[in-house]
């Protein structure tokens, strides 16, 4: 057991997510884009639907197409970190839509913005890891092609695979382009017991073999024991379960904690839904957690961060 207060990790941030919304509105005045209501929207706090945070989240993206704005996308992430007294974070990724769909830039680009944004991340104190992300919905053909597109000089700092999106493609079907990037010693996660199935995130265990869960917030309580029992990671990111799983009438954040899953705390896409780390943990003070249970979350935050875990082999 250390004895140093723990460490503030950001678990779950994506780089596009991560982009203020200054930056936004200035690169779509340049690009001559109009913003999409559904933006707008998210920023107001407004209810959105899954649909309306994809197109926002693909219109961001349409805007990054140098290797500065990857680098500003990360320096954001580093500001809102620092700002919340976080000491870190695991940075989701998903270069395949950049390169390969819309060839907005080469990849050489966007790991040297990467590796820019990082070093400046580093400098100023924080851990950083880098987990690729893969689309679920867009199926398995495209997950072989997101590893045919990293595996070769694959950078230090990548330390994760990830799916993300829609869970319609079962995990079992993803288990080989799972084998493939675990090959590459890249840890395995997935966002799973979000918007499908709680099977879902059993299945993503038992057949895909993750290794950590994103969300899993749809878990029923036969799943949280798993979770429990193979002491699977959760990030849970409290502002996006509000507007991305409207099922949710209460957040089982305290139950899922009490049910001695190790859950830690991420914000997720903090640059289209407004949040931070400090406005996480105001969220989960006011479920209900004790300072005991608060401190929890910080303590899996940093034990199972892979920013400070860094690769599988
Ligand atoms: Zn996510």
């Amino acid at each position: 057991m250390s004895m140093h207060p723990p460490r503030h990790i950001d678990r779950h941030v994506h780089l596009e997510g991560g982009l203020d919304p200054t930056w936004i509105r200035a690169r779509a005045q340049e690009q001559d884009k109009k913003l999409p209501d559904s933006l707008e929207g998210l920023w107001k706090g407004a209810d959105r639907s899954f649909e309306d945070f994809i197109e926002s989240f693909l219109f961001i993206a349409s805007l990054i197409r140098s290797r500065d704005a990857i680098r500003d996308a990360v320096r954001s992430i580093t500001t809102r970190t620092l700002a919340s007294g976080g000491h870190g974070f695991d940075l989701w990724c998903s270069p395949h839509w950049l390169v390969v769909q819309e060839k907005q830039l080469p990849l050489e680009e966007f790991w040297k913005g990467l590796e820019e944004g990082l070093q400046e991340a580093r400098t100023e104190g924080l851990a950083t890891a880098v987990v690729i992300d893969a689309v679920n919905h867009f199926g398995i053909d495209h997950g072989h092609e997101v590893i045919d597109l990293i595996h070769q000089d694959l950078p230090d700092y990548v330390v994760g695979f990830s799916t993300g999106g829609l869970e319609r493609v079962p995990f079992r079907e993803w288990a080989p382009v799972f084998d493939r990037a675990r090959k590459l010693g890249l840890r395995i996660s997935a966002h799973a017991g979000e918007n499908g199935h709680p099977n879902n995130v059993r299945e993503a265990i038992m057949e895909g073999g993750v290794s950590r869960i994103v969300h899993g917030v749809l878990s029923d309580d036969e799943t949280l024991q798993l979770l429990q029992v193979k002491s699977i990671p959760v990030d849970i990111c409290i502002s996006s379960n509000r507007i991305l799983v409207p099922s949710l009438v209460q957040h089982p954040l305290p139950h899922m904690l009490r049910s001695g899953v190790r859950c830690a705390l991420g914000t997720d896409d903090p640059g289209i839904i407004p949040c931070s780390l400090s406005t996480e943990e105001t969220h989960a003070r006011r479920l209900g957690l004790t300072e005991e249970e608060l401190e929890k979350l910080w303590v899996h935050g940093e034990a199972d961060a892979w920013c400070l875990l860094g690769r599988a082999h």
